[in-house]
């Protein structure tokens, strides 16, 4: 088998958020072969994205065996070193990578997890990502709970904080997680007194509060925060994440599998991480492209809410009761009915 083509597009994603994640949204990546089969993958960087994959991806890929994909992930990182390494290059290439490893799938009529070896993974548990405060009709709906919290103004900030999550934990009662995300809003000693105040809510994580480049930051809170560090949405390729582990700057790990280098790399992340000790958690896993690795290769599987206004991947599972299970359908068992696909169109969208 060989590949003849690899496209990429940005699909309309109604109610995206007016802000990066639309301008640099996810896209949908469709590689090709002469089989007649077409894998996809959905990576980051919106319009950046597609013309890397368009002018620098496609050209290294064409007529090339889609099944070594070791190989491929190497030739596409060298293509791009002198401009990628981390952000948007890497983010196409995701989409590529996925794309290959639903090819792989599809042409042995196996399942994503059954290739990682795992052929009938059960249902995982879930949570939910919410801002500000939790709907009460969500509060039976997940297994855990993380909430979004802004930068604090003062100890009047930091006391209506401590209240919102309070008020959500009380929703949620004692036996379900809580988690609260800072998006690296905060700096080392702002977490230090927050984790302080919410150290009697029973707080599982608190996730990215500084810059992802902070590293002397994280080392100092991993010492002295009595709340464990989550972190990695924004990290990218398994080499990111070898510093990270190395120096053990989080408890949990939680690499984006569609802009972190792909599958390929998730992998490669749960193998150094489960080797260190360190808890693996991906961001929004409880889509379909990082469920099959969830599902296959974590030892104490939680997966993230997707976002809402990714609609246009077809047959992914849906959360009941707080659990999602993988389908077996070959590869990662979505469907793509790119006949009936509203694409952006980069000119158009620019002079808005
Ligand atoms: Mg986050």
């Amino acid at each position: 088998m060989r590949i003849t083509n690899v496209r990429a597009v940005q699909p309309v994603a109604a109610n995206s958020p007016p802000d990066w994640r639309t301008s640099l949204g996810q896209i949908l990546v469709a590689v090709d072969t002469d089989s007649g089969l077409t894998g996809y993958g959905v990576g980051g960087g919106g319009f950046a994205g597609i013309h890397v994959v368009r002018t620098v991806l496609r050209d290294v890929l064409l007529n090339q065996d889609p099944d070594q994909i070791d190989d491929l992930w190497q030739t596409m990182y060298q293509s791009t070193l002198a401009f990628g390494r981390k952000g948007l290059a890497i983010m196409a290439i995701s989409g590529v990578d996925l794309a290959l490893w639903d090819l792989r799938g599809r042409a042995s009529s196996q399942s994503v997890a059954a290739l990682l070896g795992s052929p009938n993974p059960g249902p995982i548990p879930t949570y939910c990502t919410v801002w500000n405060e939790l709907d009460a009709h969500l509060a039976d709906e997940h297994q855990a709970f993380k909430l979004h919290l802004e930068r604090p103004q003062g100890e009047a900030g930091i006391d209506a904080m401590y209240e919102s999550v309070a008020t959500v934990r009380r929703k949620i009662g004692d036996q379900r997680g809580l988690m609260v995300d800072a998006w690296m809003k905060w700096d080392v000693d702002m977490t230090l007194r927050i984790g302080e105040r919410l150290s009697d809510l029973d707080v599982g994580w608190i996730e990215e509060p500084l810059s992802p480049d902070d590293w002397n930051g994280y080392e100092e809170l991993r010492e002295r925060c009595p709340i464990p560090i989550a972190g990695g949405e924004h990290e990218f390729t398994s080499i990111g994440f070898e510093g990270i582990i190395a120096r053990k700057l989080h408890t949990i790990l939680q690499p984006d599998v569609c802009w972190c280098g792909g599958l390929t790399e998730l992998i490669r992340i749960y193998e150094r991480a489960q080797t260190a000790g360190i808890r693996v958690c991906p961001h929004r896993g409880a889509e379909i492209w990082s469920l099959h690795a969830i599902a296959a290769l974590d030892r104490d599987p939680l997966a993230e809410s997707g976002r809402p206004w990714m609609t246009w991947v077809k047959g992914q599972p849906s959360i009941v009761n707080g659990l999602i299970e993988v389908t077996d359908g070959p590869g990662f068992g979505i469907e793509i009915d790119e006949s009936n696909l509203p694409v952006m169109n980069y000119d158009e969208w620019s002079e808005n």
